[in-house]
């Protein structure tokens, strides 16, 4: 169709348009919903599903020519943020947030009550901008939950946030069509956002399907690396990680320190206290030793009441760590559950400086500084022999250590800073 201005705007069949949109929204919904079904506890399902299901709904009031179907229009859009504002609580639920209902009914009732006033008749220019406001904000809410929970994301959820700001956005166009070119805004882009809202719903819905995937992988993932009594990394979680340190710190030329810990007289504390306050031993443990190391440190446990840390430093810096775990446990082990135990911990410890260190052989090493630091009278570190052919390497880092400490890196990087910024700071 030919506006005032001359500008050819989309022109759709409207009714063909609705039933298109009312079918295609309603199967997404039962999809969804079936989705649920399989995986009951993801309730988001149901409210995305549900939510289909009552845009489906309010199309076919809105558009149905029978008068035994047709509610009043104010009313069949009303039900259109009805189901916005429960998309955007389905993902507050999938995000383990809880639900928000007055702000979910605040739109349709905002909108009904708006629709009475002057100025914005049923199909006026002003009662499309109205509802593109609404939705917008709606759709905006949702990008930013998602925008929030991103770093929690295996599957890069800038589609998912991407995706619902450019909906918002081209929601928006009307109104400033309408500020800017009064005359190319016509109710024809009723048809065109209509269109615009049927793409927005199917990719929104797949948008959905990836996030859950997402979640199944992360779950999945979570439960094959994490040792379920105490929430630290599993064994094998362990040994990956400690390669990947030992990657790192090998391509810089620096050394690691491998820490095996296991609690003293455990069997003793089972027997005297029972299973369940050995395992609550075993708990407080993971807690003191996740407080006293750091993120960059690898940390899990091998299996029974063993554990093992791997610290990117040499011996000096990694038994500081140690000592501050083994008197932070004793502290902590002394009443477990209520009952006076006197808990302890023995730690082995041993360093490789190699370019590439063998896991296997410092497991080795540390296990048997583990076995002398139990033979000392346990509640003690012990730290293993060097490893042969060490003392180069050892050199070479201390040297650098050194050199890092006498400040003259310090200096070079702040000369290079003035260097960059210097007409700013001569200014
Ligand atoms: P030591 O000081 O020489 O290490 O003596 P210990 O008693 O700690 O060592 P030992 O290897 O004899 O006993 C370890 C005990 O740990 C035996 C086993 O029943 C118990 N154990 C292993 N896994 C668990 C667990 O998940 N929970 C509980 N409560 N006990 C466990
Ligand atoms: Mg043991
Ligand atoms: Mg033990």
């Amino acid at each position: 169709m030919d506006n005032a201005a001359g500008i050819r705007l989309l022109s759709l069949d409207g009714p063909t348009l609705s039933f298109a949109a009312a079918c295609l929204a309603a199967l997404l919904g039962l999809f969804l919903i079936s989705a649920w079904l399989q995986q009951r506890n993801i309730r988001a399902l149901a409210w995305w599903g549900a939510a289909y299901m009552i845009g489906a709904a309010s199309i076919v009031f809105w558009s149905a020519p029978s008068p035994l179907i047709s509610l009043s229009p104010e009313f069949s859009e009303a039900l259109m943020f009805i189901a916005c504002g429960m998309i955007w609580n389905g993902v507050r639920l999938f995000h383990g947030r809880r639900l928000w209902p007055t702000p979910m009914f605040a739109g349709a009732i905002v909108w009904l009550i708006g629709c009475q006033m002057p100025g914005v008749p049923e199909g006026s220019a002003g009662r499309i901008a109205f509802g593109a406001i609404l939705v917008s904000i709606y759709t905006f809410f949702i990008a930013s939950e998602l925008w929030r929970e991103r770093r929690k994301s295996l599957f890069s959820r800038s589609a998912a946030i991407v995706v619902p700001s450019v909906h918002a956005a081209i929601f928006l166009l009307p109104l400033a069509m309408r500020a800017l070119l009064p005359d190319v805004f016509t109710t024809e882009w009723q048809t065109v956002l209509a269109l615009e809202t049927v793409i927005y719903a199917v990719g929104t819905a797949f948008i959905v399907l990836l996030m859950v995937k997402d979640r199944d992988v992360h779950v999945y993932r979570q439960a094959a690396t994490t040792d379920h009594l105490t929430g630290l990394f599993n064994r094998r979680a362990f040994l990956e990680s400690a390669n990947q340190m030992f990657a790192r710190q090998g391509a810089r030329g620096e050394p690691v320190t491998l820490l095996m810990f296991d609690l003293d007289k455990f069997k003793s504390i089972n027997d005297r206290f029972g299973h369940g306050v050995g395992d609550s031993a075993l708990k407080v443990f993971a807690h003191v030793a996740s407080s006293s190391v750091r993120s960059t440190d690898v940390f899990g446990r091998l299996g029974g009441e063993e554990f093992a840390a791997i610290i990117p430093e040499e011996t000096d810096g990694a038994i500081q760590v140690a000592e501050r775990l083994r008197l932070a446990f004793q502290e902590a082990g002394i009443v477990i559950d209520g009952h006076e135990i006197g808990a302890t911990v023995s730690i082995g410890v041993a360093t490789s400086y190699a370019a590439v260190p063998d896991l296997d052989a410092l497991l080795l090493r540390a296990d048997e500084a583990l076995y002398a630091a139990k033979n000392g009278g346990r509640n003690r570190f012990h730290i293993a022999p060097d490893e042969p052919g060490c003392e180069q390497a050892r050199q070479a880092a201390a040297a650098r250590n050194a050199l890092a400490n006498s400040g003259i890196i310090k200096r070079r990087l702040a000369a290079r800073r003035a260097r960059k910024l210097g007409p700013a700071v001569a200014g």
